[in-house]
């Protein structure tokens, strides 16, 4: 699965499809709520939370900015813990790395924890075309890979599914016969990937921070299946997102308790570990060998460009909790691996104008994630910057051209306009029969889509500048 899967539909198409399944909706919607009010009350607890986010933003732009130094710090203090560091300025180049580990140690089954990173590089599918079994151990991941579905949030990817959903899958493929209930699903799971994380050779994971100071690697996670990937197999690979580095201990405490509130509305989340190289020889748990693949794949093509912000993201989902654009066309609507306002940012960034189609228009504006953000990123003015961008690169739709320049001429000319304006309000007249709203038209295509879902006003006969030169009148009078 790549960054962008929706080329092959349109935006309009994805969110056709997804407003015509009442149930992915329905439960998209049930999980906003639900999140919107545990992080309001997660972030009421948390004592100054502006003065925590500005501190975040602070911390999170200052290490953009001397990006090179906290990745070569993060690079030669875990190669002094003992871990193999590759570097890889494309994704390609960081699945290579992995399938050589892979070969180099013979290794026959591999267990993963949650890792976005993987599924932008699409690691699963170039370990399973080697004939390799690749098991995803984190619970909601294990669904999706199960389903042969994608993930429709960047913290609960499978947030589109509901516990009937979840345990009518299991019972049709892999045996399940217990009920609907969390606890009998999971301790189902539980008892399925117990002998594989012991039989597997390699655990790969993700990062949520490195931490440049240590080189040590953070999982922050409310399932015991990140440890158990991270520790139990003999082999340990982790993949860095250049983004990931933060620069001490001391910031991680602050990154992970923003992180946290803002994901999943928590104070803390049940499993924070912190991995700095392989086991030594008085340990007795964890891997005997680590292997740190650091990734850029797009990410420095931010830096002192308009979109560098964006690399402040600590991936907290909060601004997907928050869009009424992600509210109604859901994860899916998206076409992304990366869903909601940072995925339309990101997205957009690093699969290309030519190839993301309308997706800079899937926001409303409205800025609601602006406030929601951890680290405020200025989200909605980003994906206002992505359509600038977009046609000022030449790929804007050749129609909104003719329309906009057809509507300056009409707006800058004062007869113009006037004309427009009668015979607007008299053929909106004509297609509302009467009415004082048009609803539902077939008759012009350009309003069906609007009046598909709205109630279109038929222009009063009066414009504003009559009735506002009547009453100068009347006043003078
Ligand atoms: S853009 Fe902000 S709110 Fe959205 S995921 Fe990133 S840090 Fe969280």
């Amino acid at each position: 699965m790549k960054i962008y899967y929706g080329e092959q539909t349109s935006l309009e198409d994805r969110t056709a499809a997804v407003l015509s399944d009442d149930f992915k909706h329905q439960a998209i919607e049930r999980a906003q709520d639900i999140f919107y009010k545990k992080r309001l009350a997660a972030v009421q607890s948390a004592g100054d939370w502006e003065g925590m986010r500005k501190a975040g933003r602070t911390i999170r732009a200052h290490t953009t900015q001397y990006l090179d130094y906290y990745v070569s710090s993060f690079i030669r203090n875990a190669e002094k813990n003992g871990a193999h560091v590759y570097v890889a300025s494309k994704g390609q180049q960081a699945v290579q790395h992995v399938l050589d580990i892979i070969q180099n140690n013979d290794a026959h089954l591999i267990v993963k924890s949650k890792s976005m990173m993987s599924e932008e590089i699409e690691l699963n599918e170039a370990i399973e075309h080697k004939g390799i079994p690749i098991v995803e151990t984190d619970c909601a991941e294990h669904i999706l890979q199960t389903a042969h579905d994608k993930p429709s949030h960047i913290v609960v990817p499978a947030l589109h599914l509901d516990r009937t959903a979840i345990s009518k899958l299991y019972q049709q493929t892999s045996g399940y016969k217990g009920s609907n209930e969390p606890e009998q699903i999971t301790h189902f799971l539980r008892t399925h990937l117990r002998p594989i994380f012991l039989k597997a050779d390699i655990g790969i994971s993700g990062c949520n921070f490195g931490i440049a100071s240590t080189g040590s690697v953070t999982l922050v996670s409310n399932e015991g299946n990140g440890r158990m990937a991270n520790s139990v197999p003999p082999i340990h690979i982790v993949l860095v997102g250049i983004d990931r580095i933060i620069p001490d201990l001391y910031s991680l405490d602050l990154f992970t308790s923003l992180l946290v509130r803002s994901a999943v509305g928590s104070k803390m989340t049940s499993y924070v570990s912190i991995s700095t190289g392989a086991k030594d020889t008085t340990e007795v748990d964890g891997p005997s060998e680590v292997h740190y693949i650091v990734i850029d794949n797009g990410r420095s093509s931010f830096l002192n460009s308009d979109f560098e912000a964006m690399l402040r993201c600590i991936r907290c989902g909060a601004c997907l909790n928050i869009c009424p654009v992600y509210r109604h066309i859901t994860g899916h609507g998206y076409g992304s691996i990366y869903p909601g306002p940072m995925g339309v940012v990101m997205t957009t960034r690093l699969a290309d104008y030519a190839h993301v189609g309308d997706l800079p228009y899937a926001c409303s504006l409205c800025g609601a994630c602006d406030d929601h953000c951890p680290v405020s990123i200025p989200l909605h003015s980003l994906i206002r910057l992505h359509r600038i961008h977009k046609i000022n690169e030449g790929y804007g739709s050749k129609q909104d051209a003719r329309i906009f320049s057809l509507v300056e001429n009409v707006l800058s000319n004062v007869a113009l306009y006037s004309i427009a304006t009668h015979v607007g309000a008299f053929g909106m007249k004509c297609i509302a029969h009467g009415k004082p709203f048009i609803t539902n038209t077939t008759s012009i295509a350009a309003l069906k889509s609007w009046t598909d879902y709205r109630d279109l006003k038929v222009m009063p006969k009066q414009r504003f500048r009559t009735w506002f030169k009547h009453r100068i009148a009347e006043e003078n009078r």
